[in-house]
């Protein structure tokens, strides 16, 4: 509508995301204790630093506006842990607590979970309720569009368990990278280098696979496995047409099938390794 806008508009980070003019992002609980926060009505954001997307869109008219509400949700989510809130009949409370704001034990089971919540607001106030809630649905759309999912506490929080399950296979996945492979793969009839990996590695494991690299019929076997070792049969090689891609690590050639595949390689019936979740 307006052309020109920049590509960092669709971030939803972003200092001018939806065409609105938002202030820097703060620490939470810093911005609420130093009083950062604007006591007029309008919308704010979360998010989690150093991570993409927001954790919640919010709106506030009350009286004290911004400031008031985000001090409700700032020590609602300290009072308690999130479970109190949540699963109050477990607790053996008559009714449901009173929270402060509904946020609260949402924001804090992602701050639980390692989340570093921080807080920005958008510098035009919205006093009027109707406009107000519109650019708060709106905002929620764009969020939408730019990363494929609402922010997780939205909507009474029902992304919040998915958001942080995606969130922590995501971080093992990271920290599982950053060690270094161990993986050998030998081809090209270097049937002398495998066996010697073979004899120092009586524990490891072997993925058989086609030189090409189709996983149709490849196999994952335990490095002592008769069918991969000994003498090749009909005095063939192991490392021609069929190569050997070898590691010390049952998880390393995981994620390297995973990497390269998208899903692990069939285990060997003979050798039987673990199956993919054990390991
Ligand atoms: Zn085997």
């Amino acid at each position: 509508m307006t052309g020109d806008i920049p590509e960092t508009a669709d971030d939803p980070q972003a200092a001018d995301w939806g065409g609105l003019s938002w202030s820097g992002w703060h620490d939470f609980d810093k911005a609420h204790r130093g009083n950062l926060i604007p006591a007029t009505s309008g919308i704010y954001r979360f998010r989690a630093r150093d991570e993409p997307g927001l954790l919640y869109i919010g709106e506030s008219g009350q009286a004290g506006g911004r400031r008031a509400r985000l001090d409700d949700l700032a020590r609602g989510r300290k009072r308690h842990p999130a479970s109190f809130y949540l699963n109050w009949r477990a607790a053996g409370l008559a009714r449901r607590p009173h929270r402060g704001h509904y946020a609260a034990p949402h924001i804090r089971l992602c701050e639980d979970a390692g989340c570093h919540a921080e807080v920005s607001w958008a510098l035009e106030e919205h006093p009027e309720k109707t406009q107000r809630r519109a650019a708060e649905t709106r905002l929620i759309q764009l969020h939408r569009q730019a990363t494929g999912y609402d922010p997780p506490i939205q909507y009474g929080g029902r992304g919040v368990a998915a958001y942080l399950e995606k969130r922590r296979a995501n971080r093992a996945r990271v920290i599982r990278r950053r060690r270094p492979m161990s993986i050998e793969e030998f081809r090209n009839r270097d049937d002398l280098g495998y066996s010697r990996w073979v004899a120092g590695h009586h524990r490891g494991y072997v993925i058989n696979i086609q030189q090409s690299h189709n996983p149709r019929d490849a196999r994952l076997h335990t490095a002592a496995c008769q069918t991969i070792t000994g003498t090749p049969a009909r005095g063939g090689t192991f490392t021609g047409d069929w190569t050997k891609v070898c590691s010390g690590s049952l998880a390393e050639l995981d994620d390297w099938a995973l990497q390269q595949f998208g899903s692990v390689v069939q285990r060997c019936g003979t050798c039987q390794p673990p199956g993919a979740g054990a390991r």
